[in-house]
């Protein structure tokens, strides 16, 4: 193994997933020499619903991403919510803050799409590239990766590093951030079936009540989707979350299988219909590792636990907190020296408490009420027939309101956002044992690299 000479750049940033991408592409935006590095080789595929709301369209239209179908995307114009023989059909809702349309498209080539808008800002994108550990200086301060890149050990280094590694925080870990258990997760699997009467379907939608034909009496954990990709394909999945009695219990692939025989004939939703197999993957959330800044290392999405626990909704997130890293970034390289750009930094986690702690507060709130079938099953027989308070409630599952401003929903929404007390300030441990127990992670991870 050798170690080759690399060049330097101002952020390395690991990962070109949607949060990798963006981060680069703020970035690059603003005027930084960025390195974007991934592990594998676009097009990939990527375990995921393939479902945007319009919180991650306005994302994406910031990145100037063309949304248009004739681009390749599906448009939505909202979300249809099923419950045994209710449904009910929700549109966005029109806002002055947000697209009144969501899309869909395969993390396929969406990813690919995203990072090529980094490299097109001027983003360094190397695939292929394998990062093993943070790389230290002697201060125990992350100063760059070690990777392996086609066999070699490599180091790339950077006086910045955004990890976007997606939910096994691989260099998080290296710091001693762990994932807090406690917070909510989920575990989710989808397939994709070949359904001509339901791929060109306008909603997203949501299952709330899973039944099976040998059982149809018995609630199943957990909740599904069926998103139409407008190509003759959907996106079929289904979550558990960790506040179930089910969870890490169940057998998931078995129960899409049992769910969908249940599911009318002509959509298609069978075996013989499967395009590829049925995948799965982790979806943490509500801020379920912190902090999000520590010595020179920013989590962005996935890797900083940021799914939103309401909805399952990980890419919006992925992309926002990307954004506002890179704001903190940028700002933080302009000071002139080292103790003005670590009070910069500290800022991070900050920001994104102000912009989700409270919100994510309640969707963990949320996350253990539904954790009870009966409790779901309540609100879904009386929610379902009120079409003004289904309104209400997918502003707040989709967060998505005007604030300030809009209507009496929003002003419902956002109070009671206002009236929550946020996650994500972690506790300030004395300067010196914070800074031993820094020295101990440095030293281990460096004997690890
Ligand atoms: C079944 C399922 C369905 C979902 N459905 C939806 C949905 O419909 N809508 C939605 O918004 N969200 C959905 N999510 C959540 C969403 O997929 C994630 O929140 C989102 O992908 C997070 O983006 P990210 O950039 O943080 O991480 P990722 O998308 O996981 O990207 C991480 C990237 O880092 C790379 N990487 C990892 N380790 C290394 C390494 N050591 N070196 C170099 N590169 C590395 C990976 O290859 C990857 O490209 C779903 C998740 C699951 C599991």
């Amino acid at each position: 193994m050798t170690t080759h000479a690399t060049p330097d750049a101002d952020v390395i940033v690991v990962g070109a997933g949607p949060g990798g991408s963006a981060a680069a592409y703020h970035l690059a935006h603003r005027g930084l020499d960025v390195l974007l590095l991934e592990k594998s080789d676009f097009p990939r595929e990527k375990v995921c619903g393939d479902g945007l709301t319009p919180r991650a369209v306005a994302q994406l239209l910031k990145m100037g991403v063309d949304t248009s179908e004739s681009a390749g995307w599906k448009r939505n114009r909202g979300l249809r919510v099923v419950a045994d023989d209710a449904a009910i059909e929700l549109d966005w809702p029109v806002l002055q803050s947000f697209p009144d349309y969501g899309l869909t498209r395969t993390r396929y080539d969406f990813d690919q799409l995203l990072a090529d808008r980094a490299v097109a800002a001027g983003a360094s994108l190397r695939t292929g590239v394998h990062v093993t550990a943070p790389a230290f200086d002697l201060a125990g301060r992350v100063a760059g990766v070690t990777a392996r890149e086609d066999g070699r050990a490599v180091t790339y280094r950077a006086p910045l590093v955004v990890a976007a590694d997606g939910v096994s925080g691989r260099l998080a870990l290296a710091l001693g951030i762990k994932r807090n258990p406690k917070r909510p997760m989920g575990v989710a699997v989808r397939q994709y079936y070949k359904s001509a009467v339901k791929h060109d379907d306008p909603y997203l939608e949501s299952w709330l009540a899973l039944r099976t034909a040998d059982e149809p009496d018995v609630l199943q954990p957990g909740y599904g989707w069926i998103f139409g990709l407008g190509d003759g394909r959907v996106n079929v999945g289904l979550g558990v979350l960790n506040s179930s009695a089910d969870y890490g219990k169940t057998n998931y692939r078995a129960l899409l299988r049992d769910w969908l025989d249940a599911t009318p004939e002509d959509w298609g939703l069978r075996e013989e219909s499967a395009d590829g197999p049925v995948r799965g993957a982790a979806l943490p959330m509500g801020f379920n590792r912190v902090p999000h800044y520590s010595r020179g290392l920013m989590l962005v999405g996935d890797s900083g636990g940021m799914v939103n626990p309401f909805n399952g909704e990980g890419i919006a997130y992925a992309i926002e907190s990307a954004e506002i890293a890179a704001e903190v970034v940028a700002a933080a390289l302009r000071q002139p020296n080292a103790p003005r750009r670590e009070a910069q930094l500290k800022r991070y986690p900050e920001l994104l408490s102000r912009r989700f702690g409270s919100y994510y507060r309640m969707g963990e709130v949320f996350v253990h009420l539904i954790g009870h079938p009966q409790v779901m099953k309540i609100c879904t027989e009386r929610g379902l027939h009120r079409p003004a308070l289904m309104r209400l409630v997918l502003k707040l599952l989709a967060n998505l309101t005007d604030s300030p401003g809009g209507d009496l929903a929003d002003r419902i929404v956002n109070g009671m956002r206002i009236a929550t007390p946020p996650l994500g300030r972690t506790r300030v441990r004395s300067a010196s044992s914070a800074h031993r127990a820094d020295d101990r992670l440095a030293s281990f991870a460096e004997r690890r690299a």
